[in-house]
């Protein structure tokens, strides 16, 4: 059984990037007869544009998309998180820490996504500070992965990433710690999401091997990228997608996802454009570059 699914943040109303995450993970579950699961990502509230969640929803809607179960939200799921924190704290390989980002910034190596903690917390938090996050403990041992587009994967947590946070100084679980939750909880077996994505599957292979839970297949596609490299989102005001164009906007999702839609579809009825996408859906065709500049 294929269950796939679309995990938006409700930081703002759907763009372009949006869609062809949403549109290629749709078409791989439907041809692969499988469901497709909506799941809200409004853990961090600070982050969230107040009415966003409803106008994805919508927009996703007003596209055709059908998602076979109810819409997860995850801050109605803090429990879920607290459980998965709690086993870990009952193995000891979480802890608090207290350094700030300057006494990191004076003593770590870059990594491949910022610095590396260099773990001065590990054996007790240097300062007792009441504010403080949480950190689990990486090995050395290497985590690869076959990505179904971009290949072959591995990395080493303890050089490229360090101990990373599981929860914030500010109380919230982090998103490598609630992805995993809730992929394991909705039984999702397959993940296809933007190539963003892709240099934080090793941490949360390395959680699900943590925490017991069943391992996914990996499908990153190229990220939705502007004149100047930049990711396509709310800050660089990427516009929002209006439903008026949907036909169009579904071709320009297909053609970019290699899928050589005929020009005709443009003309189709949704519903037809879904029928000709899901029947002649190939991931193979995907472009395997980490970005694609539209
Ligand atoms: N919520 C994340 C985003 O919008 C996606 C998370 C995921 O697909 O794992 O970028």
């Amino acid at each position: 059984m294929y269950v796939g699914r679309f995990a938006p943040s409700p930081t703002g109303p759907l763009h372009f990037g949006s869609l062809v995450a949403a549109v290629a993970s749709y078409c791989e579950a439907k041809a692969n007869q499988g469901q497709w699961l909506v799941r809200m990502e409004d853990l961090d509230k600070p982050r969230e544009m107040i009415g966003a969640a409803d106008d994805i929803l919508h927009t996703l809607v007003a596209f055709g998309f059908q998602w076979d179960d109810e819409v997860v939200y995850q801050s109605q799921r803090t429990s879920l998180y607290q459980e998965a924190f709690e086993q870990l704290q009952r193995k000891g390989l979480i802890y608090p820490c207290s350094c700030s980002r300057k006494e990191i910034a004076d003593s770590a190596n870059n990594g491949i996504e910022g610095l590396v903690y260099p773990g001065a917390c590990r054996n007790g938090m240097l300062q007792l500070r009441s504010q403080h996050a949480w950190r689990v403990k990486v090995t050395d041992e290497m985590i690869s992965f076959n990505d179904a587009i971009q290949g072959h994967q591995s990395q080493l947590l303890s050089r490229d990433i360090g101990d990373f946070v599981l929860k914030r100084a500010d109380g919230l679980f982090a998103y490598q710690l609630a992805v995993v939750v809730d992929d394991a909880s909705q039984h999702i077996t397959h993940i296809l999401r933007g190539a963003d994505l892709l240099n934080s599957t090793p941490r949360q292979i390395y959680l699900q091997q943590l925490l017991g839970f069943n391992k996914l297949d990996y499908a990153h596609i190229p990220l939705v990228v502007n004149e100047s490299g930049d990711k396509l989102s709310k800050q660089n005001l990427a516009q929002p997608i209006k439903k008026e164009h949907a036909p169009q906007l579904i071709f320009d999702a297909l053609v970019f996802l290699g899928q050589n839609p005929p020009l005709s579809i443009k003309q189709s009825t949704l519903s037809e454009i879904w029928e000709w996408a899901i029947t002649n859906w190939q991931l193979s065709k995907i472009s395997h570059k980490p970005s694609i500049n539209i």
